[in-house]
């Protein structure tokens, strides 16, 4: 199929395109375009304008600041601008220094050709419960930063995801970039997930972060948004029932709930287990 008409703007700064948005109620942003452009061709969108963010200049940045090194009150963490493609963040040896979970989670993320395209911002702001970097936003307690025409505000992870494809980001506001903290000295991160074939969206994910005693666990593809589970003190034999007490895995065409709850069971004990290997430097 062939996307519905719309009208299409290029603008050269942010200005103009928060401008072009307040303009058009029903206008959409286009970053990379590879969830939005399927969307747009199956028919399952069809906004009156786009609003392409493509020409706009240093959008495109990957800021990584050490701890105590901070920069424009970033203490510590990586700032992903909106037109930093997934391949960008991934290469970047000073993003997996100061927080590996990003490659980690990045390299499930589609294939190649998708990740030379498609915007890690524009991923966590699709807020696609089966995708990895609003999980990864939502475990890390980072923020997406937008822009509209009352000005700049930043959003909290666990203000941002609203259900299955909604963010609190509003239709006139653009983010501007992602920010996640660096990996605390001691802690330890990992992540795993299982899809029917690499590159596809995960049956079911996990991402854990040991702190100390501390032990969270983030998924994917288990609910209508991402979910972060605390599972502190609890024995590694109990990790998989303690988390599905929080979770209500879904039965649908791609896998039985009984199946995605033994996927939890079983990702949750071995990623709670590489992340304190990562911690205690084994
Ligand atoms: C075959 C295929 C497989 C894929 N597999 C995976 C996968 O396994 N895991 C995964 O996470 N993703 C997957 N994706 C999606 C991919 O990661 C996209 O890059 C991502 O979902 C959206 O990023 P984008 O820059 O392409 O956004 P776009 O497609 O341009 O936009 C997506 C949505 O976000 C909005 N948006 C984008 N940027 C902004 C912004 N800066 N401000 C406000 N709104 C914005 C748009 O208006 C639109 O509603 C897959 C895509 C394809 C085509």
């Amino acid at each position: 199929m062939k996307p519905a008409p719309f009208a299409y703007r290029r603008p050269g700064t942010l200005a103009e395109a928060v401008s072009a948005l307040a303009g058009e109620p029903d206008a959409k942003v286009l970053a990379g375009g590879q969830s939005l452009v399927p969307l747009l061709s199956m028919r399952l969108a069809s906004p009156a304008m786009l609003v392409d963010i493509n020409g706009i200049p240093d959008l495109d940045a990957i800021v990584v600041n050490d701890a105590g090194d901070a920069v424009e009150g970033d203490d510590g963490g990586v700032r992903v601008g909106a037109l930093a493609r997934h391949a960008a963040v991934l290469a970047s040896p000073e993003v997996r220094r100061v927080q590996p979970l990003v490659p980690m989670a990045l390299q499930h993320v589609a294939h190649a050709t998708i990740r030379n395209r498609g915007t890690t911002v524009g991923s966590i702001v699709h807020a696609d419960a089966a995708a990895e970097m609003p999980v990864v936003l939502a475990l890390l307690g980072g923020s997406v930063e937008v822009e509209g025409p009352g000005g700049r505000r930043t959003i909290p992870a666990e203000e941002l995801f609203l259900g299955p494809l909604q963010s609190s980001v509003a239709h006139d506001e653009i983010a501007v970039s992602a920010y996640v903290p660096g990996l605390a000295a001691g802690a330890g991160v990992a992540f795993d997930e299982i899809a029917r074939r690499h590159g596809d969206y995960a049956l079911v994910g996990a991402a854990a972060l040991v702190e100390g005693d501390r032990v969270r666990v983030g998924y994917l593809s288990v609910g209508d948004v991402p979910t972060v589970v605390d599972l502190s003190g609890v024995a590694d034999d109990e990790l998989g029932e303690a988390a599905l007490a929080h979770l209500d895995p879904p039965d649908d065409i791609h896998a039985t709930a009984a199946y995605r709850a033994q996927l939890v069971r079983v990702l949750t004990t071995r990623v709670v287990r590489s992340a304190r290997d990562m911690a205690e430097g084994l």
